[in-house]
């Protein structure tokens, strides 16, 4: 029995040593050293690249080793009939919502202003409102969306979620489906996206998204790259509509040097960093997701082939 492995960031022999000690009878194969393709059984991977998951015909199942999956339905030869699992992990949750707070925060109390002030040593005062009268706004109320609601209530923030079917959410005023998008967007002065990347949302914060949000409004984007566009984002800044945006994720990773995004006074970049699984906790849920398998049960975190996510 072997399970494949692959990952944009190279670190095998600290999987090797996660992995064997909770799957201590499977040999881990590091990709592209694939050995004989019909011992593979199971696959865990980011980004593999496309039409090698295919080529495995005793594959029974697949693992992200992430949150997101939009990089798995990009290949046209994805094995869609295979079980297929995702990460929701409350540590990998944690960390995102630390950077949805962190970017809140820093919109919220003006920070991308007293940077640029503070280049031209301006003495400038301006304070925000309480945190009960900010709004903020998530697209998206998953595992990630959610925990970040969470958090923002905490702090007191008025916090709303848009998502695909309706939601109960205590303290949380929430919208969902494209006949509420508009309500959600009028509500919104910071707003968050946390969707995953499908058919339906890639490209979803463009300029006829972004004139619905109040005047002033910012822009956070830990989600996926494509669900902005860019040039439309920076017009929208470069008018005084959208006030600043916060991007960890982009169309192109990296970043490249001369994007334009770069330099744009009111743009915070950060790497793709917003959050990460830890591989203790991957490999310990890879565990339980092949034990699952062996015995004809759906994995745990499984994800559904036809909604993309
Ligand atoms: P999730 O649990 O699958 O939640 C997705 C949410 O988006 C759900 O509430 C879903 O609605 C909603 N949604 C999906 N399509 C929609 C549509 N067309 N219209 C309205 N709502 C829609 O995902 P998650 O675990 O929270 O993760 C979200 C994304 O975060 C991942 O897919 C990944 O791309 C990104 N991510 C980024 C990083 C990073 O470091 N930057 C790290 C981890 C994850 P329903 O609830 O109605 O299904």
């Amino acid at each position: 029995m072997a399970l494949i492995f692959h990952s944009k960031i190279k670190r095998d022999d600290w999987w090797r040593e996660v992995l064997g000690k909770v799957l201590p009878g499977m040999e881990v194969r590091f990709y592209p050293e694939i050995g004989n393709p019909d011992d593979i059984e199971y696959a865990l991977c980011f980004a593999m690249p496309h039409g090698v998951l295919s080529q495995f015909k005793n594959l029974k199942g697949i693992f992200s080793l992430g949150a997101g999956v939009d990089h798995f339905f990009a290949d046209p030869d994805f094995p869609k009939h295979l079980p297929f699992a995702r990460v929701v992990d409350d540590e990998l949750t944690a960390r995102m919502s630390e950077y949805v707070l962190q970017h809140v925060l820093n919109h919220h109390r003006y920070q991308a202003d007293f940077d640029l002030q503070q280049k031209d040593h301006v003495w400038k005062e301006r304070f925000p409102p309480a945190a009960r009268n900010r709004k903020v706004g998530i697209l998206g109320l998953g595992a990630l969306g959610q925990g970040a609601a969470e958090r923002l209530k905490y702090l007191e923030f008025d916090v709303a979620g848009w998502s695909r079917s309706p939601k109960e959410i205590e303290g949380v005023t929430c919208y969902h489906g494209a006949d509420q998008l508009d309500e959600f967007l009028a509500r919104t002065e910071i707003l968050v996206c946390l969707l995953p990347l499908t058919e339906e949302t890639t490209g979803i914060i463009n300029k006829d998204l972004l004139a619905k949000l109040p005047e002033g409004a910012a822009v956070i984007n830990p989600g996926r790259g494509p669900h902005v566009v860019p040039e439309d984002l920076m017009t929208a800044i470069d008018s005084g509509h959208i006030s600043s945006a916060t991007l960890d994720v982009f169309i192109q990773e990296p970043l490249p040097e001369n994007d334009p995004l770069w330099d744009h006074p009111k743009i915070r970049i950060t790497p793709h960093v917003a959050s990460v699984a830890a591989p203790e906790r991957v490999a310990a849920l890879t565990a339980e997701n092949i034990k699952r398998i062996e015995n004809g049960e759906d994995p745990l975190n499984k994800v559904d082939p036809e909604r993309g996510y």
